[in-house]
């Protein structure tokens, strides 16, 4: 998506060689015409899907997965990353370790909101080495429901998450796909 690369260009910031900071846009202050235009190029990438849940984790995927939502017309649940003392809910669980900050959580999604027959479209700000991905997945199935497919604003394609995913024959759609980066530039996948 050009404008997705051209604002990466704009404003993303290269930290060492596999962390790309956005949070002037994507994850911290977010650019809600730029969310909400992601979005609706999602319906468009999966136009043939039926989709009736969007799934997602918590904290920066929320934003995206809102604006994705206003377009499939559907709800949004996300995954926690640890059981809060008002969480008494019976859960799915399956453990995730996090790139950016280097620990292991476990995420959480209550039963009352992810069963049989759910239709869900995972979505999420980035995939690296798809271990977010993974554990989303491994809670759908826990459910008895179906991944229809996976809908990323920024992949790492030199991280290989992604291209793992479609070898399993996932349909993964990126709107931006970064193959190569460094403190001099980004090279996106054509
Ligand atoms: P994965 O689980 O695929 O290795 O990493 C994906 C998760 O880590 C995403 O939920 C995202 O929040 C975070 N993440 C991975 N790489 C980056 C990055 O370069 N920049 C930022 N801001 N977040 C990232």
């Amino acid at each position: 998506m050009e404008l997705l690369k051209q604002r990466i260009l704009k404003d993303g910031i290269v930290i060492g060689k596999d962390v790309l900071k956005v949070d002037s846009f994507l994850n911290h202050c977010i650019d809600v015409s730029l969310s909400l235009e992601m979005g609706k190029e999602f319906k468009r990438l999966f136009s043939n899907c039926t989709v009736n849940k969007i799934l997602t984790v918590e904290a920066s995927g929320i934003g995206l997965a809102c604006s994705t939502a206003q377009f499939f017309n559907c709800n949004v649940v996300y995954a926690k990353k640890s059981a809060t003392r008002n969480c008494t809910d019976d859960a799915y669980t399956s453990p995730c370790h996090s790139f950016t900050h280097g620990n292991d959580n476990i995420l959480r999604v209550s039963k009352r909101y992810l069963g049989k027959g759910d239709k869900v479209l995972i979505v999420d700000d980035f995939l690296a080495n798809g271990c977010a991905v993974n554990a989303l997945t491994d809670i759908v199935k826990q459910a008895g429901a179906e991944v229809v497919g996976v809908a990323i604003a920024i992949e790492k394609g030199f991280q290989g998450g992604g291209d793992a995913l479609r070898s399993q024959g996932i349909k993964v759609e990126s709107l931006a796909i970064i193959d190569e980066m460094n403190e001099q530039g980004i090279r996106f996948r054509d």
